[in-house]
């Protein structure tokens, strides 16, 4: 597994089921980059093809470093670009071999499309096997169908194969990465524009582009990408996805793929706060990105700025101007004013978030958008999170994979590498993968093979389950550590008033142990926007008094298995809400007393050299419930603990059994026990899970008891 470090495979990646597909096959995404001064020495290592001009605008660093192969290209762990080949660390000396992937023949072990693990560069088999709960044998078996050999289960093992094991037993998987020991440097942030139709998104996105280093430096003829960079005149600079609205920010989130760092919120002037702000808002706070207002439109006649802000302040929102930290700034993209006032305010945002990045390294990015050219085939247009993309790499993005052939930047000029933050439009893949995928670099053709093949299959099980994977929000969901059940909900009513009655029932339901959280309320019928964030966020819908979705809706929810309540009583409603509650908590483990045994008589038996040592036999009669072989007893005398431990032997008329019910008598031993008297009572405990319980009183009152 020496080749494990070499591979060192990049990017956070969750096998998502494939209704996804039809919310990205009509949508593009865009993306962009900002570079602060230090980030340009940085990321033009080695110096080669970067003139002193060039700091004059941060994005030129993206182009720097030319055909020219450094020195410095080895702190990416890469090799040349013209060999095209990973050579191997440590000992074993022979390439993989490159044979066809041979889909693992192990079936013994079970699926469990529910589970999500993480992974991690250098875990052992030990730990995969821990974490996706199959036996250390097993994966083993995997391994060997997957050509790779190791020498203990304590080996280091390289993500892509942790991964390609675990897709073999069903799991899906989380990639964790790791900046430990790794130089992190300031990155530029990435920013969506979104806000209520006809607001101006798309004319601030254009008035923007048109500052865009892209434009400046072609005479304003931008081409194409899915994101632009609009760079300042400090050396820092800023990327825009270039899709305004929150369908693709949710889409892109629902893939496990956050790329934004700050939203901007567009809000007219002459228009104020409408439905879709505050769905923008539900997205972004959803998120927990944070918001920048731009007040559009401040040149027309009736703009009255004051009174947006005030609506915002009503909704919530805590404005720098009225001791908040929301920075609130007026444009206008039509006559191109407040511009410079925004793109100040992003970089000031970015400065308090303390955006940075690893760049050395493999990277770890996203697909923002791809299409298919005529000539050149697939175009991806992806942007890096971390770590640098070089041109020439064996890729794995999404289910699809391919050889890099061709890096172009923001400008549309060919470039060797894409660093954090940097949008690039990559070329050289076999086929088109979907917005929010994955893009890791992996060693050779045939491991890139290999995974794309492995996902493809996961993929298709995945969609023939209709199973959707929700990515997990926190990236350390042990099982064993009892949860809080939290319950997203998105409200959607007729009127503003029983909007907020149905809200304000649902926190009626709220416990130290349930939290039901609702991430977006409105008026009017449930809408994609709606789907689209319950996804994003693993929310339920609750519809009161609105018309039934349209059936494409209702499909595309079933699909993303998001569950639709649709009431026109609270109460239904609570009681819907309450029972995915309790379906969804884990239970409480708890032990009960399954049965009870009195001791009538105790034998001893003799211990041996072979035997071991002497045993004491507990001659008894079940009193209560019955006893089991397999469970844990309590010994008790006059009513006092004197002993607890593990059945070791239960037999009836010598018949070795494994349960005695009520009214038989049996032989019982505890493991340990010496110390039984007659008139003793053991207990039979049972280990159970409670669930919690939707409880309605009299009065009307509901709550769950857990
Ligand atoms: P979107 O739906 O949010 O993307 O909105 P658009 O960018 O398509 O703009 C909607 C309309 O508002 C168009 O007719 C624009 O010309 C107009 N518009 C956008 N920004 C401004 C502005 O700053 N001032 C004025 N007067 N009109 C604007």
């Amino acid at each position: 597994m020496n080749f494990t470090r070499a591979l060192a495979t990049t990017s956070c990646r969750h096998v998502v089921g494939s209704s996804f597909a039809s919310i990205f096959a009509s949508q593009s995404v865009y993306a962009s980059a900002r570079c602060m001064p230090d980030f340009i020495n940085h990321s033009c290592i080695g110096g080669a093809g970067y003139s002193s001009g060039t700091k004059e605008c941060g994005i030129r660093c993206f182009h720097a470093s030319s055909q020219v192969w450094s020195r410095s290209d080895a702190a990416y762990g890469l090799k040349p670009p013209k060999r095209e080949k990973y050579v191997r660390k440590g000992s074993r000396n022979q390439p993989p071999v490159d044979a066809p992937h041979v889909p693992c023949k192990v079936t013994a072990t079970k699926s469990n499309p529910d589970k999500t693990i993480e992974i991690f560069e250098g875990m052992t088999l030990v730990e995969l096997a821990k974490r996706s709960g199959k036996s250390v044998s097993s994966l083993q078996d995997i391994l060997t169908t997957v050509g790779e050999k190791i020498q203990s289960e304590f080996e280091p093992l390289s993500m892509d194969i942790s991964e390609l094991v675990a897709m073999e037993v069903g799991v899906n998987v989380k990639r964790l990465h790791s900046t430990e020991g790794k130089e992190v440097l300031p990155r530029p942030p990435v920013v969506t524009v979104m806000g209520h139709v006809d607001h101006g998104k798309t004319s601030l996105l254009d008035a923007l582009r048109q500052t865009s280093v892209a434009a400046k430096e072609a005479g304003g003829i931008t081409q194409h990408l899915g994101a632009f960079v609009v760079g300042m005149s400090s050396g820092a600079s800023i990327t825009f996805l270039d899709t305004p609205g929150h369908a693709a920010f949710s889409a892109m989130r629902a893939r496990g793929a956050a790329v934004t760092d700050i939203v901007v919120l567009v809000v007219a002037a002459d228009d104020g706060v409408m439905p879709q702000t505050l769905e923008a808002v539900s997205h972004a706070k959803s998120a927990n990105v944070p918001v920048v207002v731009a007040v559009n439109k401040c040149d027309k006649p009736g703009a009255n700025p004051e009174k947006v802000k005030l609506q915002l302040a009503s909704e919530g929102l805590l404005l720098e101007e009225m001791g908040g930290d929301i920075q609130v700034v007026e444009v206008s993209a039509l006559k191109k004013t407040g511009l410079d006032n925004l793109e100040e305010a992003l970089l000031l945002q970015a400065d308090m978030m303390d955006l940075k990045a690893r760049f050395d390294g493999p990277a770890q990015a996203y697909v923002v958008e791809a299409r298919l050219d005529k000539g050149r085939g697939p175009l991806v247009t992806t942007i890096v999170k971390a770590g640098t993309l070089v041109c020439g790499q064996h890729v794995v993005v999404g289910s699809q994979w391919g050889k890099i052939r061709a890096i172009k930047d923001a400008a549309g000029r060919l470039t060797q590498r894409a660093t954090p933050a940097m949008p690039v439009e990559i070329e050289g893949l076999r086929g088109l993968p979907m917005a929010g995928d994955d893009v890791i670099a992996v060693h050779s053709e045939e491991r890139a093979r290999m995974l794309s093949s492995g996902r493809k299959k996961k993929f298709e099980e995945d969609r023939l389950r209709g199973k959707i994977v929700h990515i997990p929000t926190t990236s350390d969901d042990t099982e064993e550590v009892p949860k809080r059940v939290e319950m997203a909900v998105i409200v959607k009513g007729d009127v503003q008033g029983t909007v907020q009655a149905v809200t304000d029932a649902l926190t009626t339901l709220n416990s130290p142990q349930v939290s039901v959280n609702v991430v977006h309320v409105g008026v009017g019928p449930i809408s994609q926007s709606d789907v689209d964030l319950a996804q994003a966020c693993g929310a339920c819908i609750v519809g009161f008094n609105v018309k039934s979705p349209p059936i494409s809706l209702t499909q595309a929810a079933t699909r993303a298995s998001i569950k639709v309540i649709m009431h026109r009583v609270i109460y239904h409603v609570l009681e819907d809400v309450a029972n995915l509650i309790i379906e969804k908590a884990p239970g409480t483990p708890e032990t009960q007393v399954a049965g009870q045994a009195e001791v009538l008589n105790i034998f001893e038996v003799k211990g041996s050299k072979s035997k071991g040592p002497d045993v004491k036999i507990a001659g008894c009669k079940v009193v209560e419930g019955f006893v089991n072989r397999s469970a844990t007893m309590r010994l008790l005398r006059s009513g006092e603990m004197v002993f607890e431990g593990p059945c070791s032997s239960l037999k009836r008329e010598k018949q070795d059994v494994d349960s005695v019910k009520k009214g038989n008598e049996c032989g019982l031993v505890i493991n340990n026990c010496c110390d039984f008297q007659i008139g003793d009572v053991i207990q039979c405990l049972e280990q159970v899970v409670r669930k919690p319980k939707f409880i309605k009183s009299e009065s009307g009152a509901v709550r769950i008891e857990c």
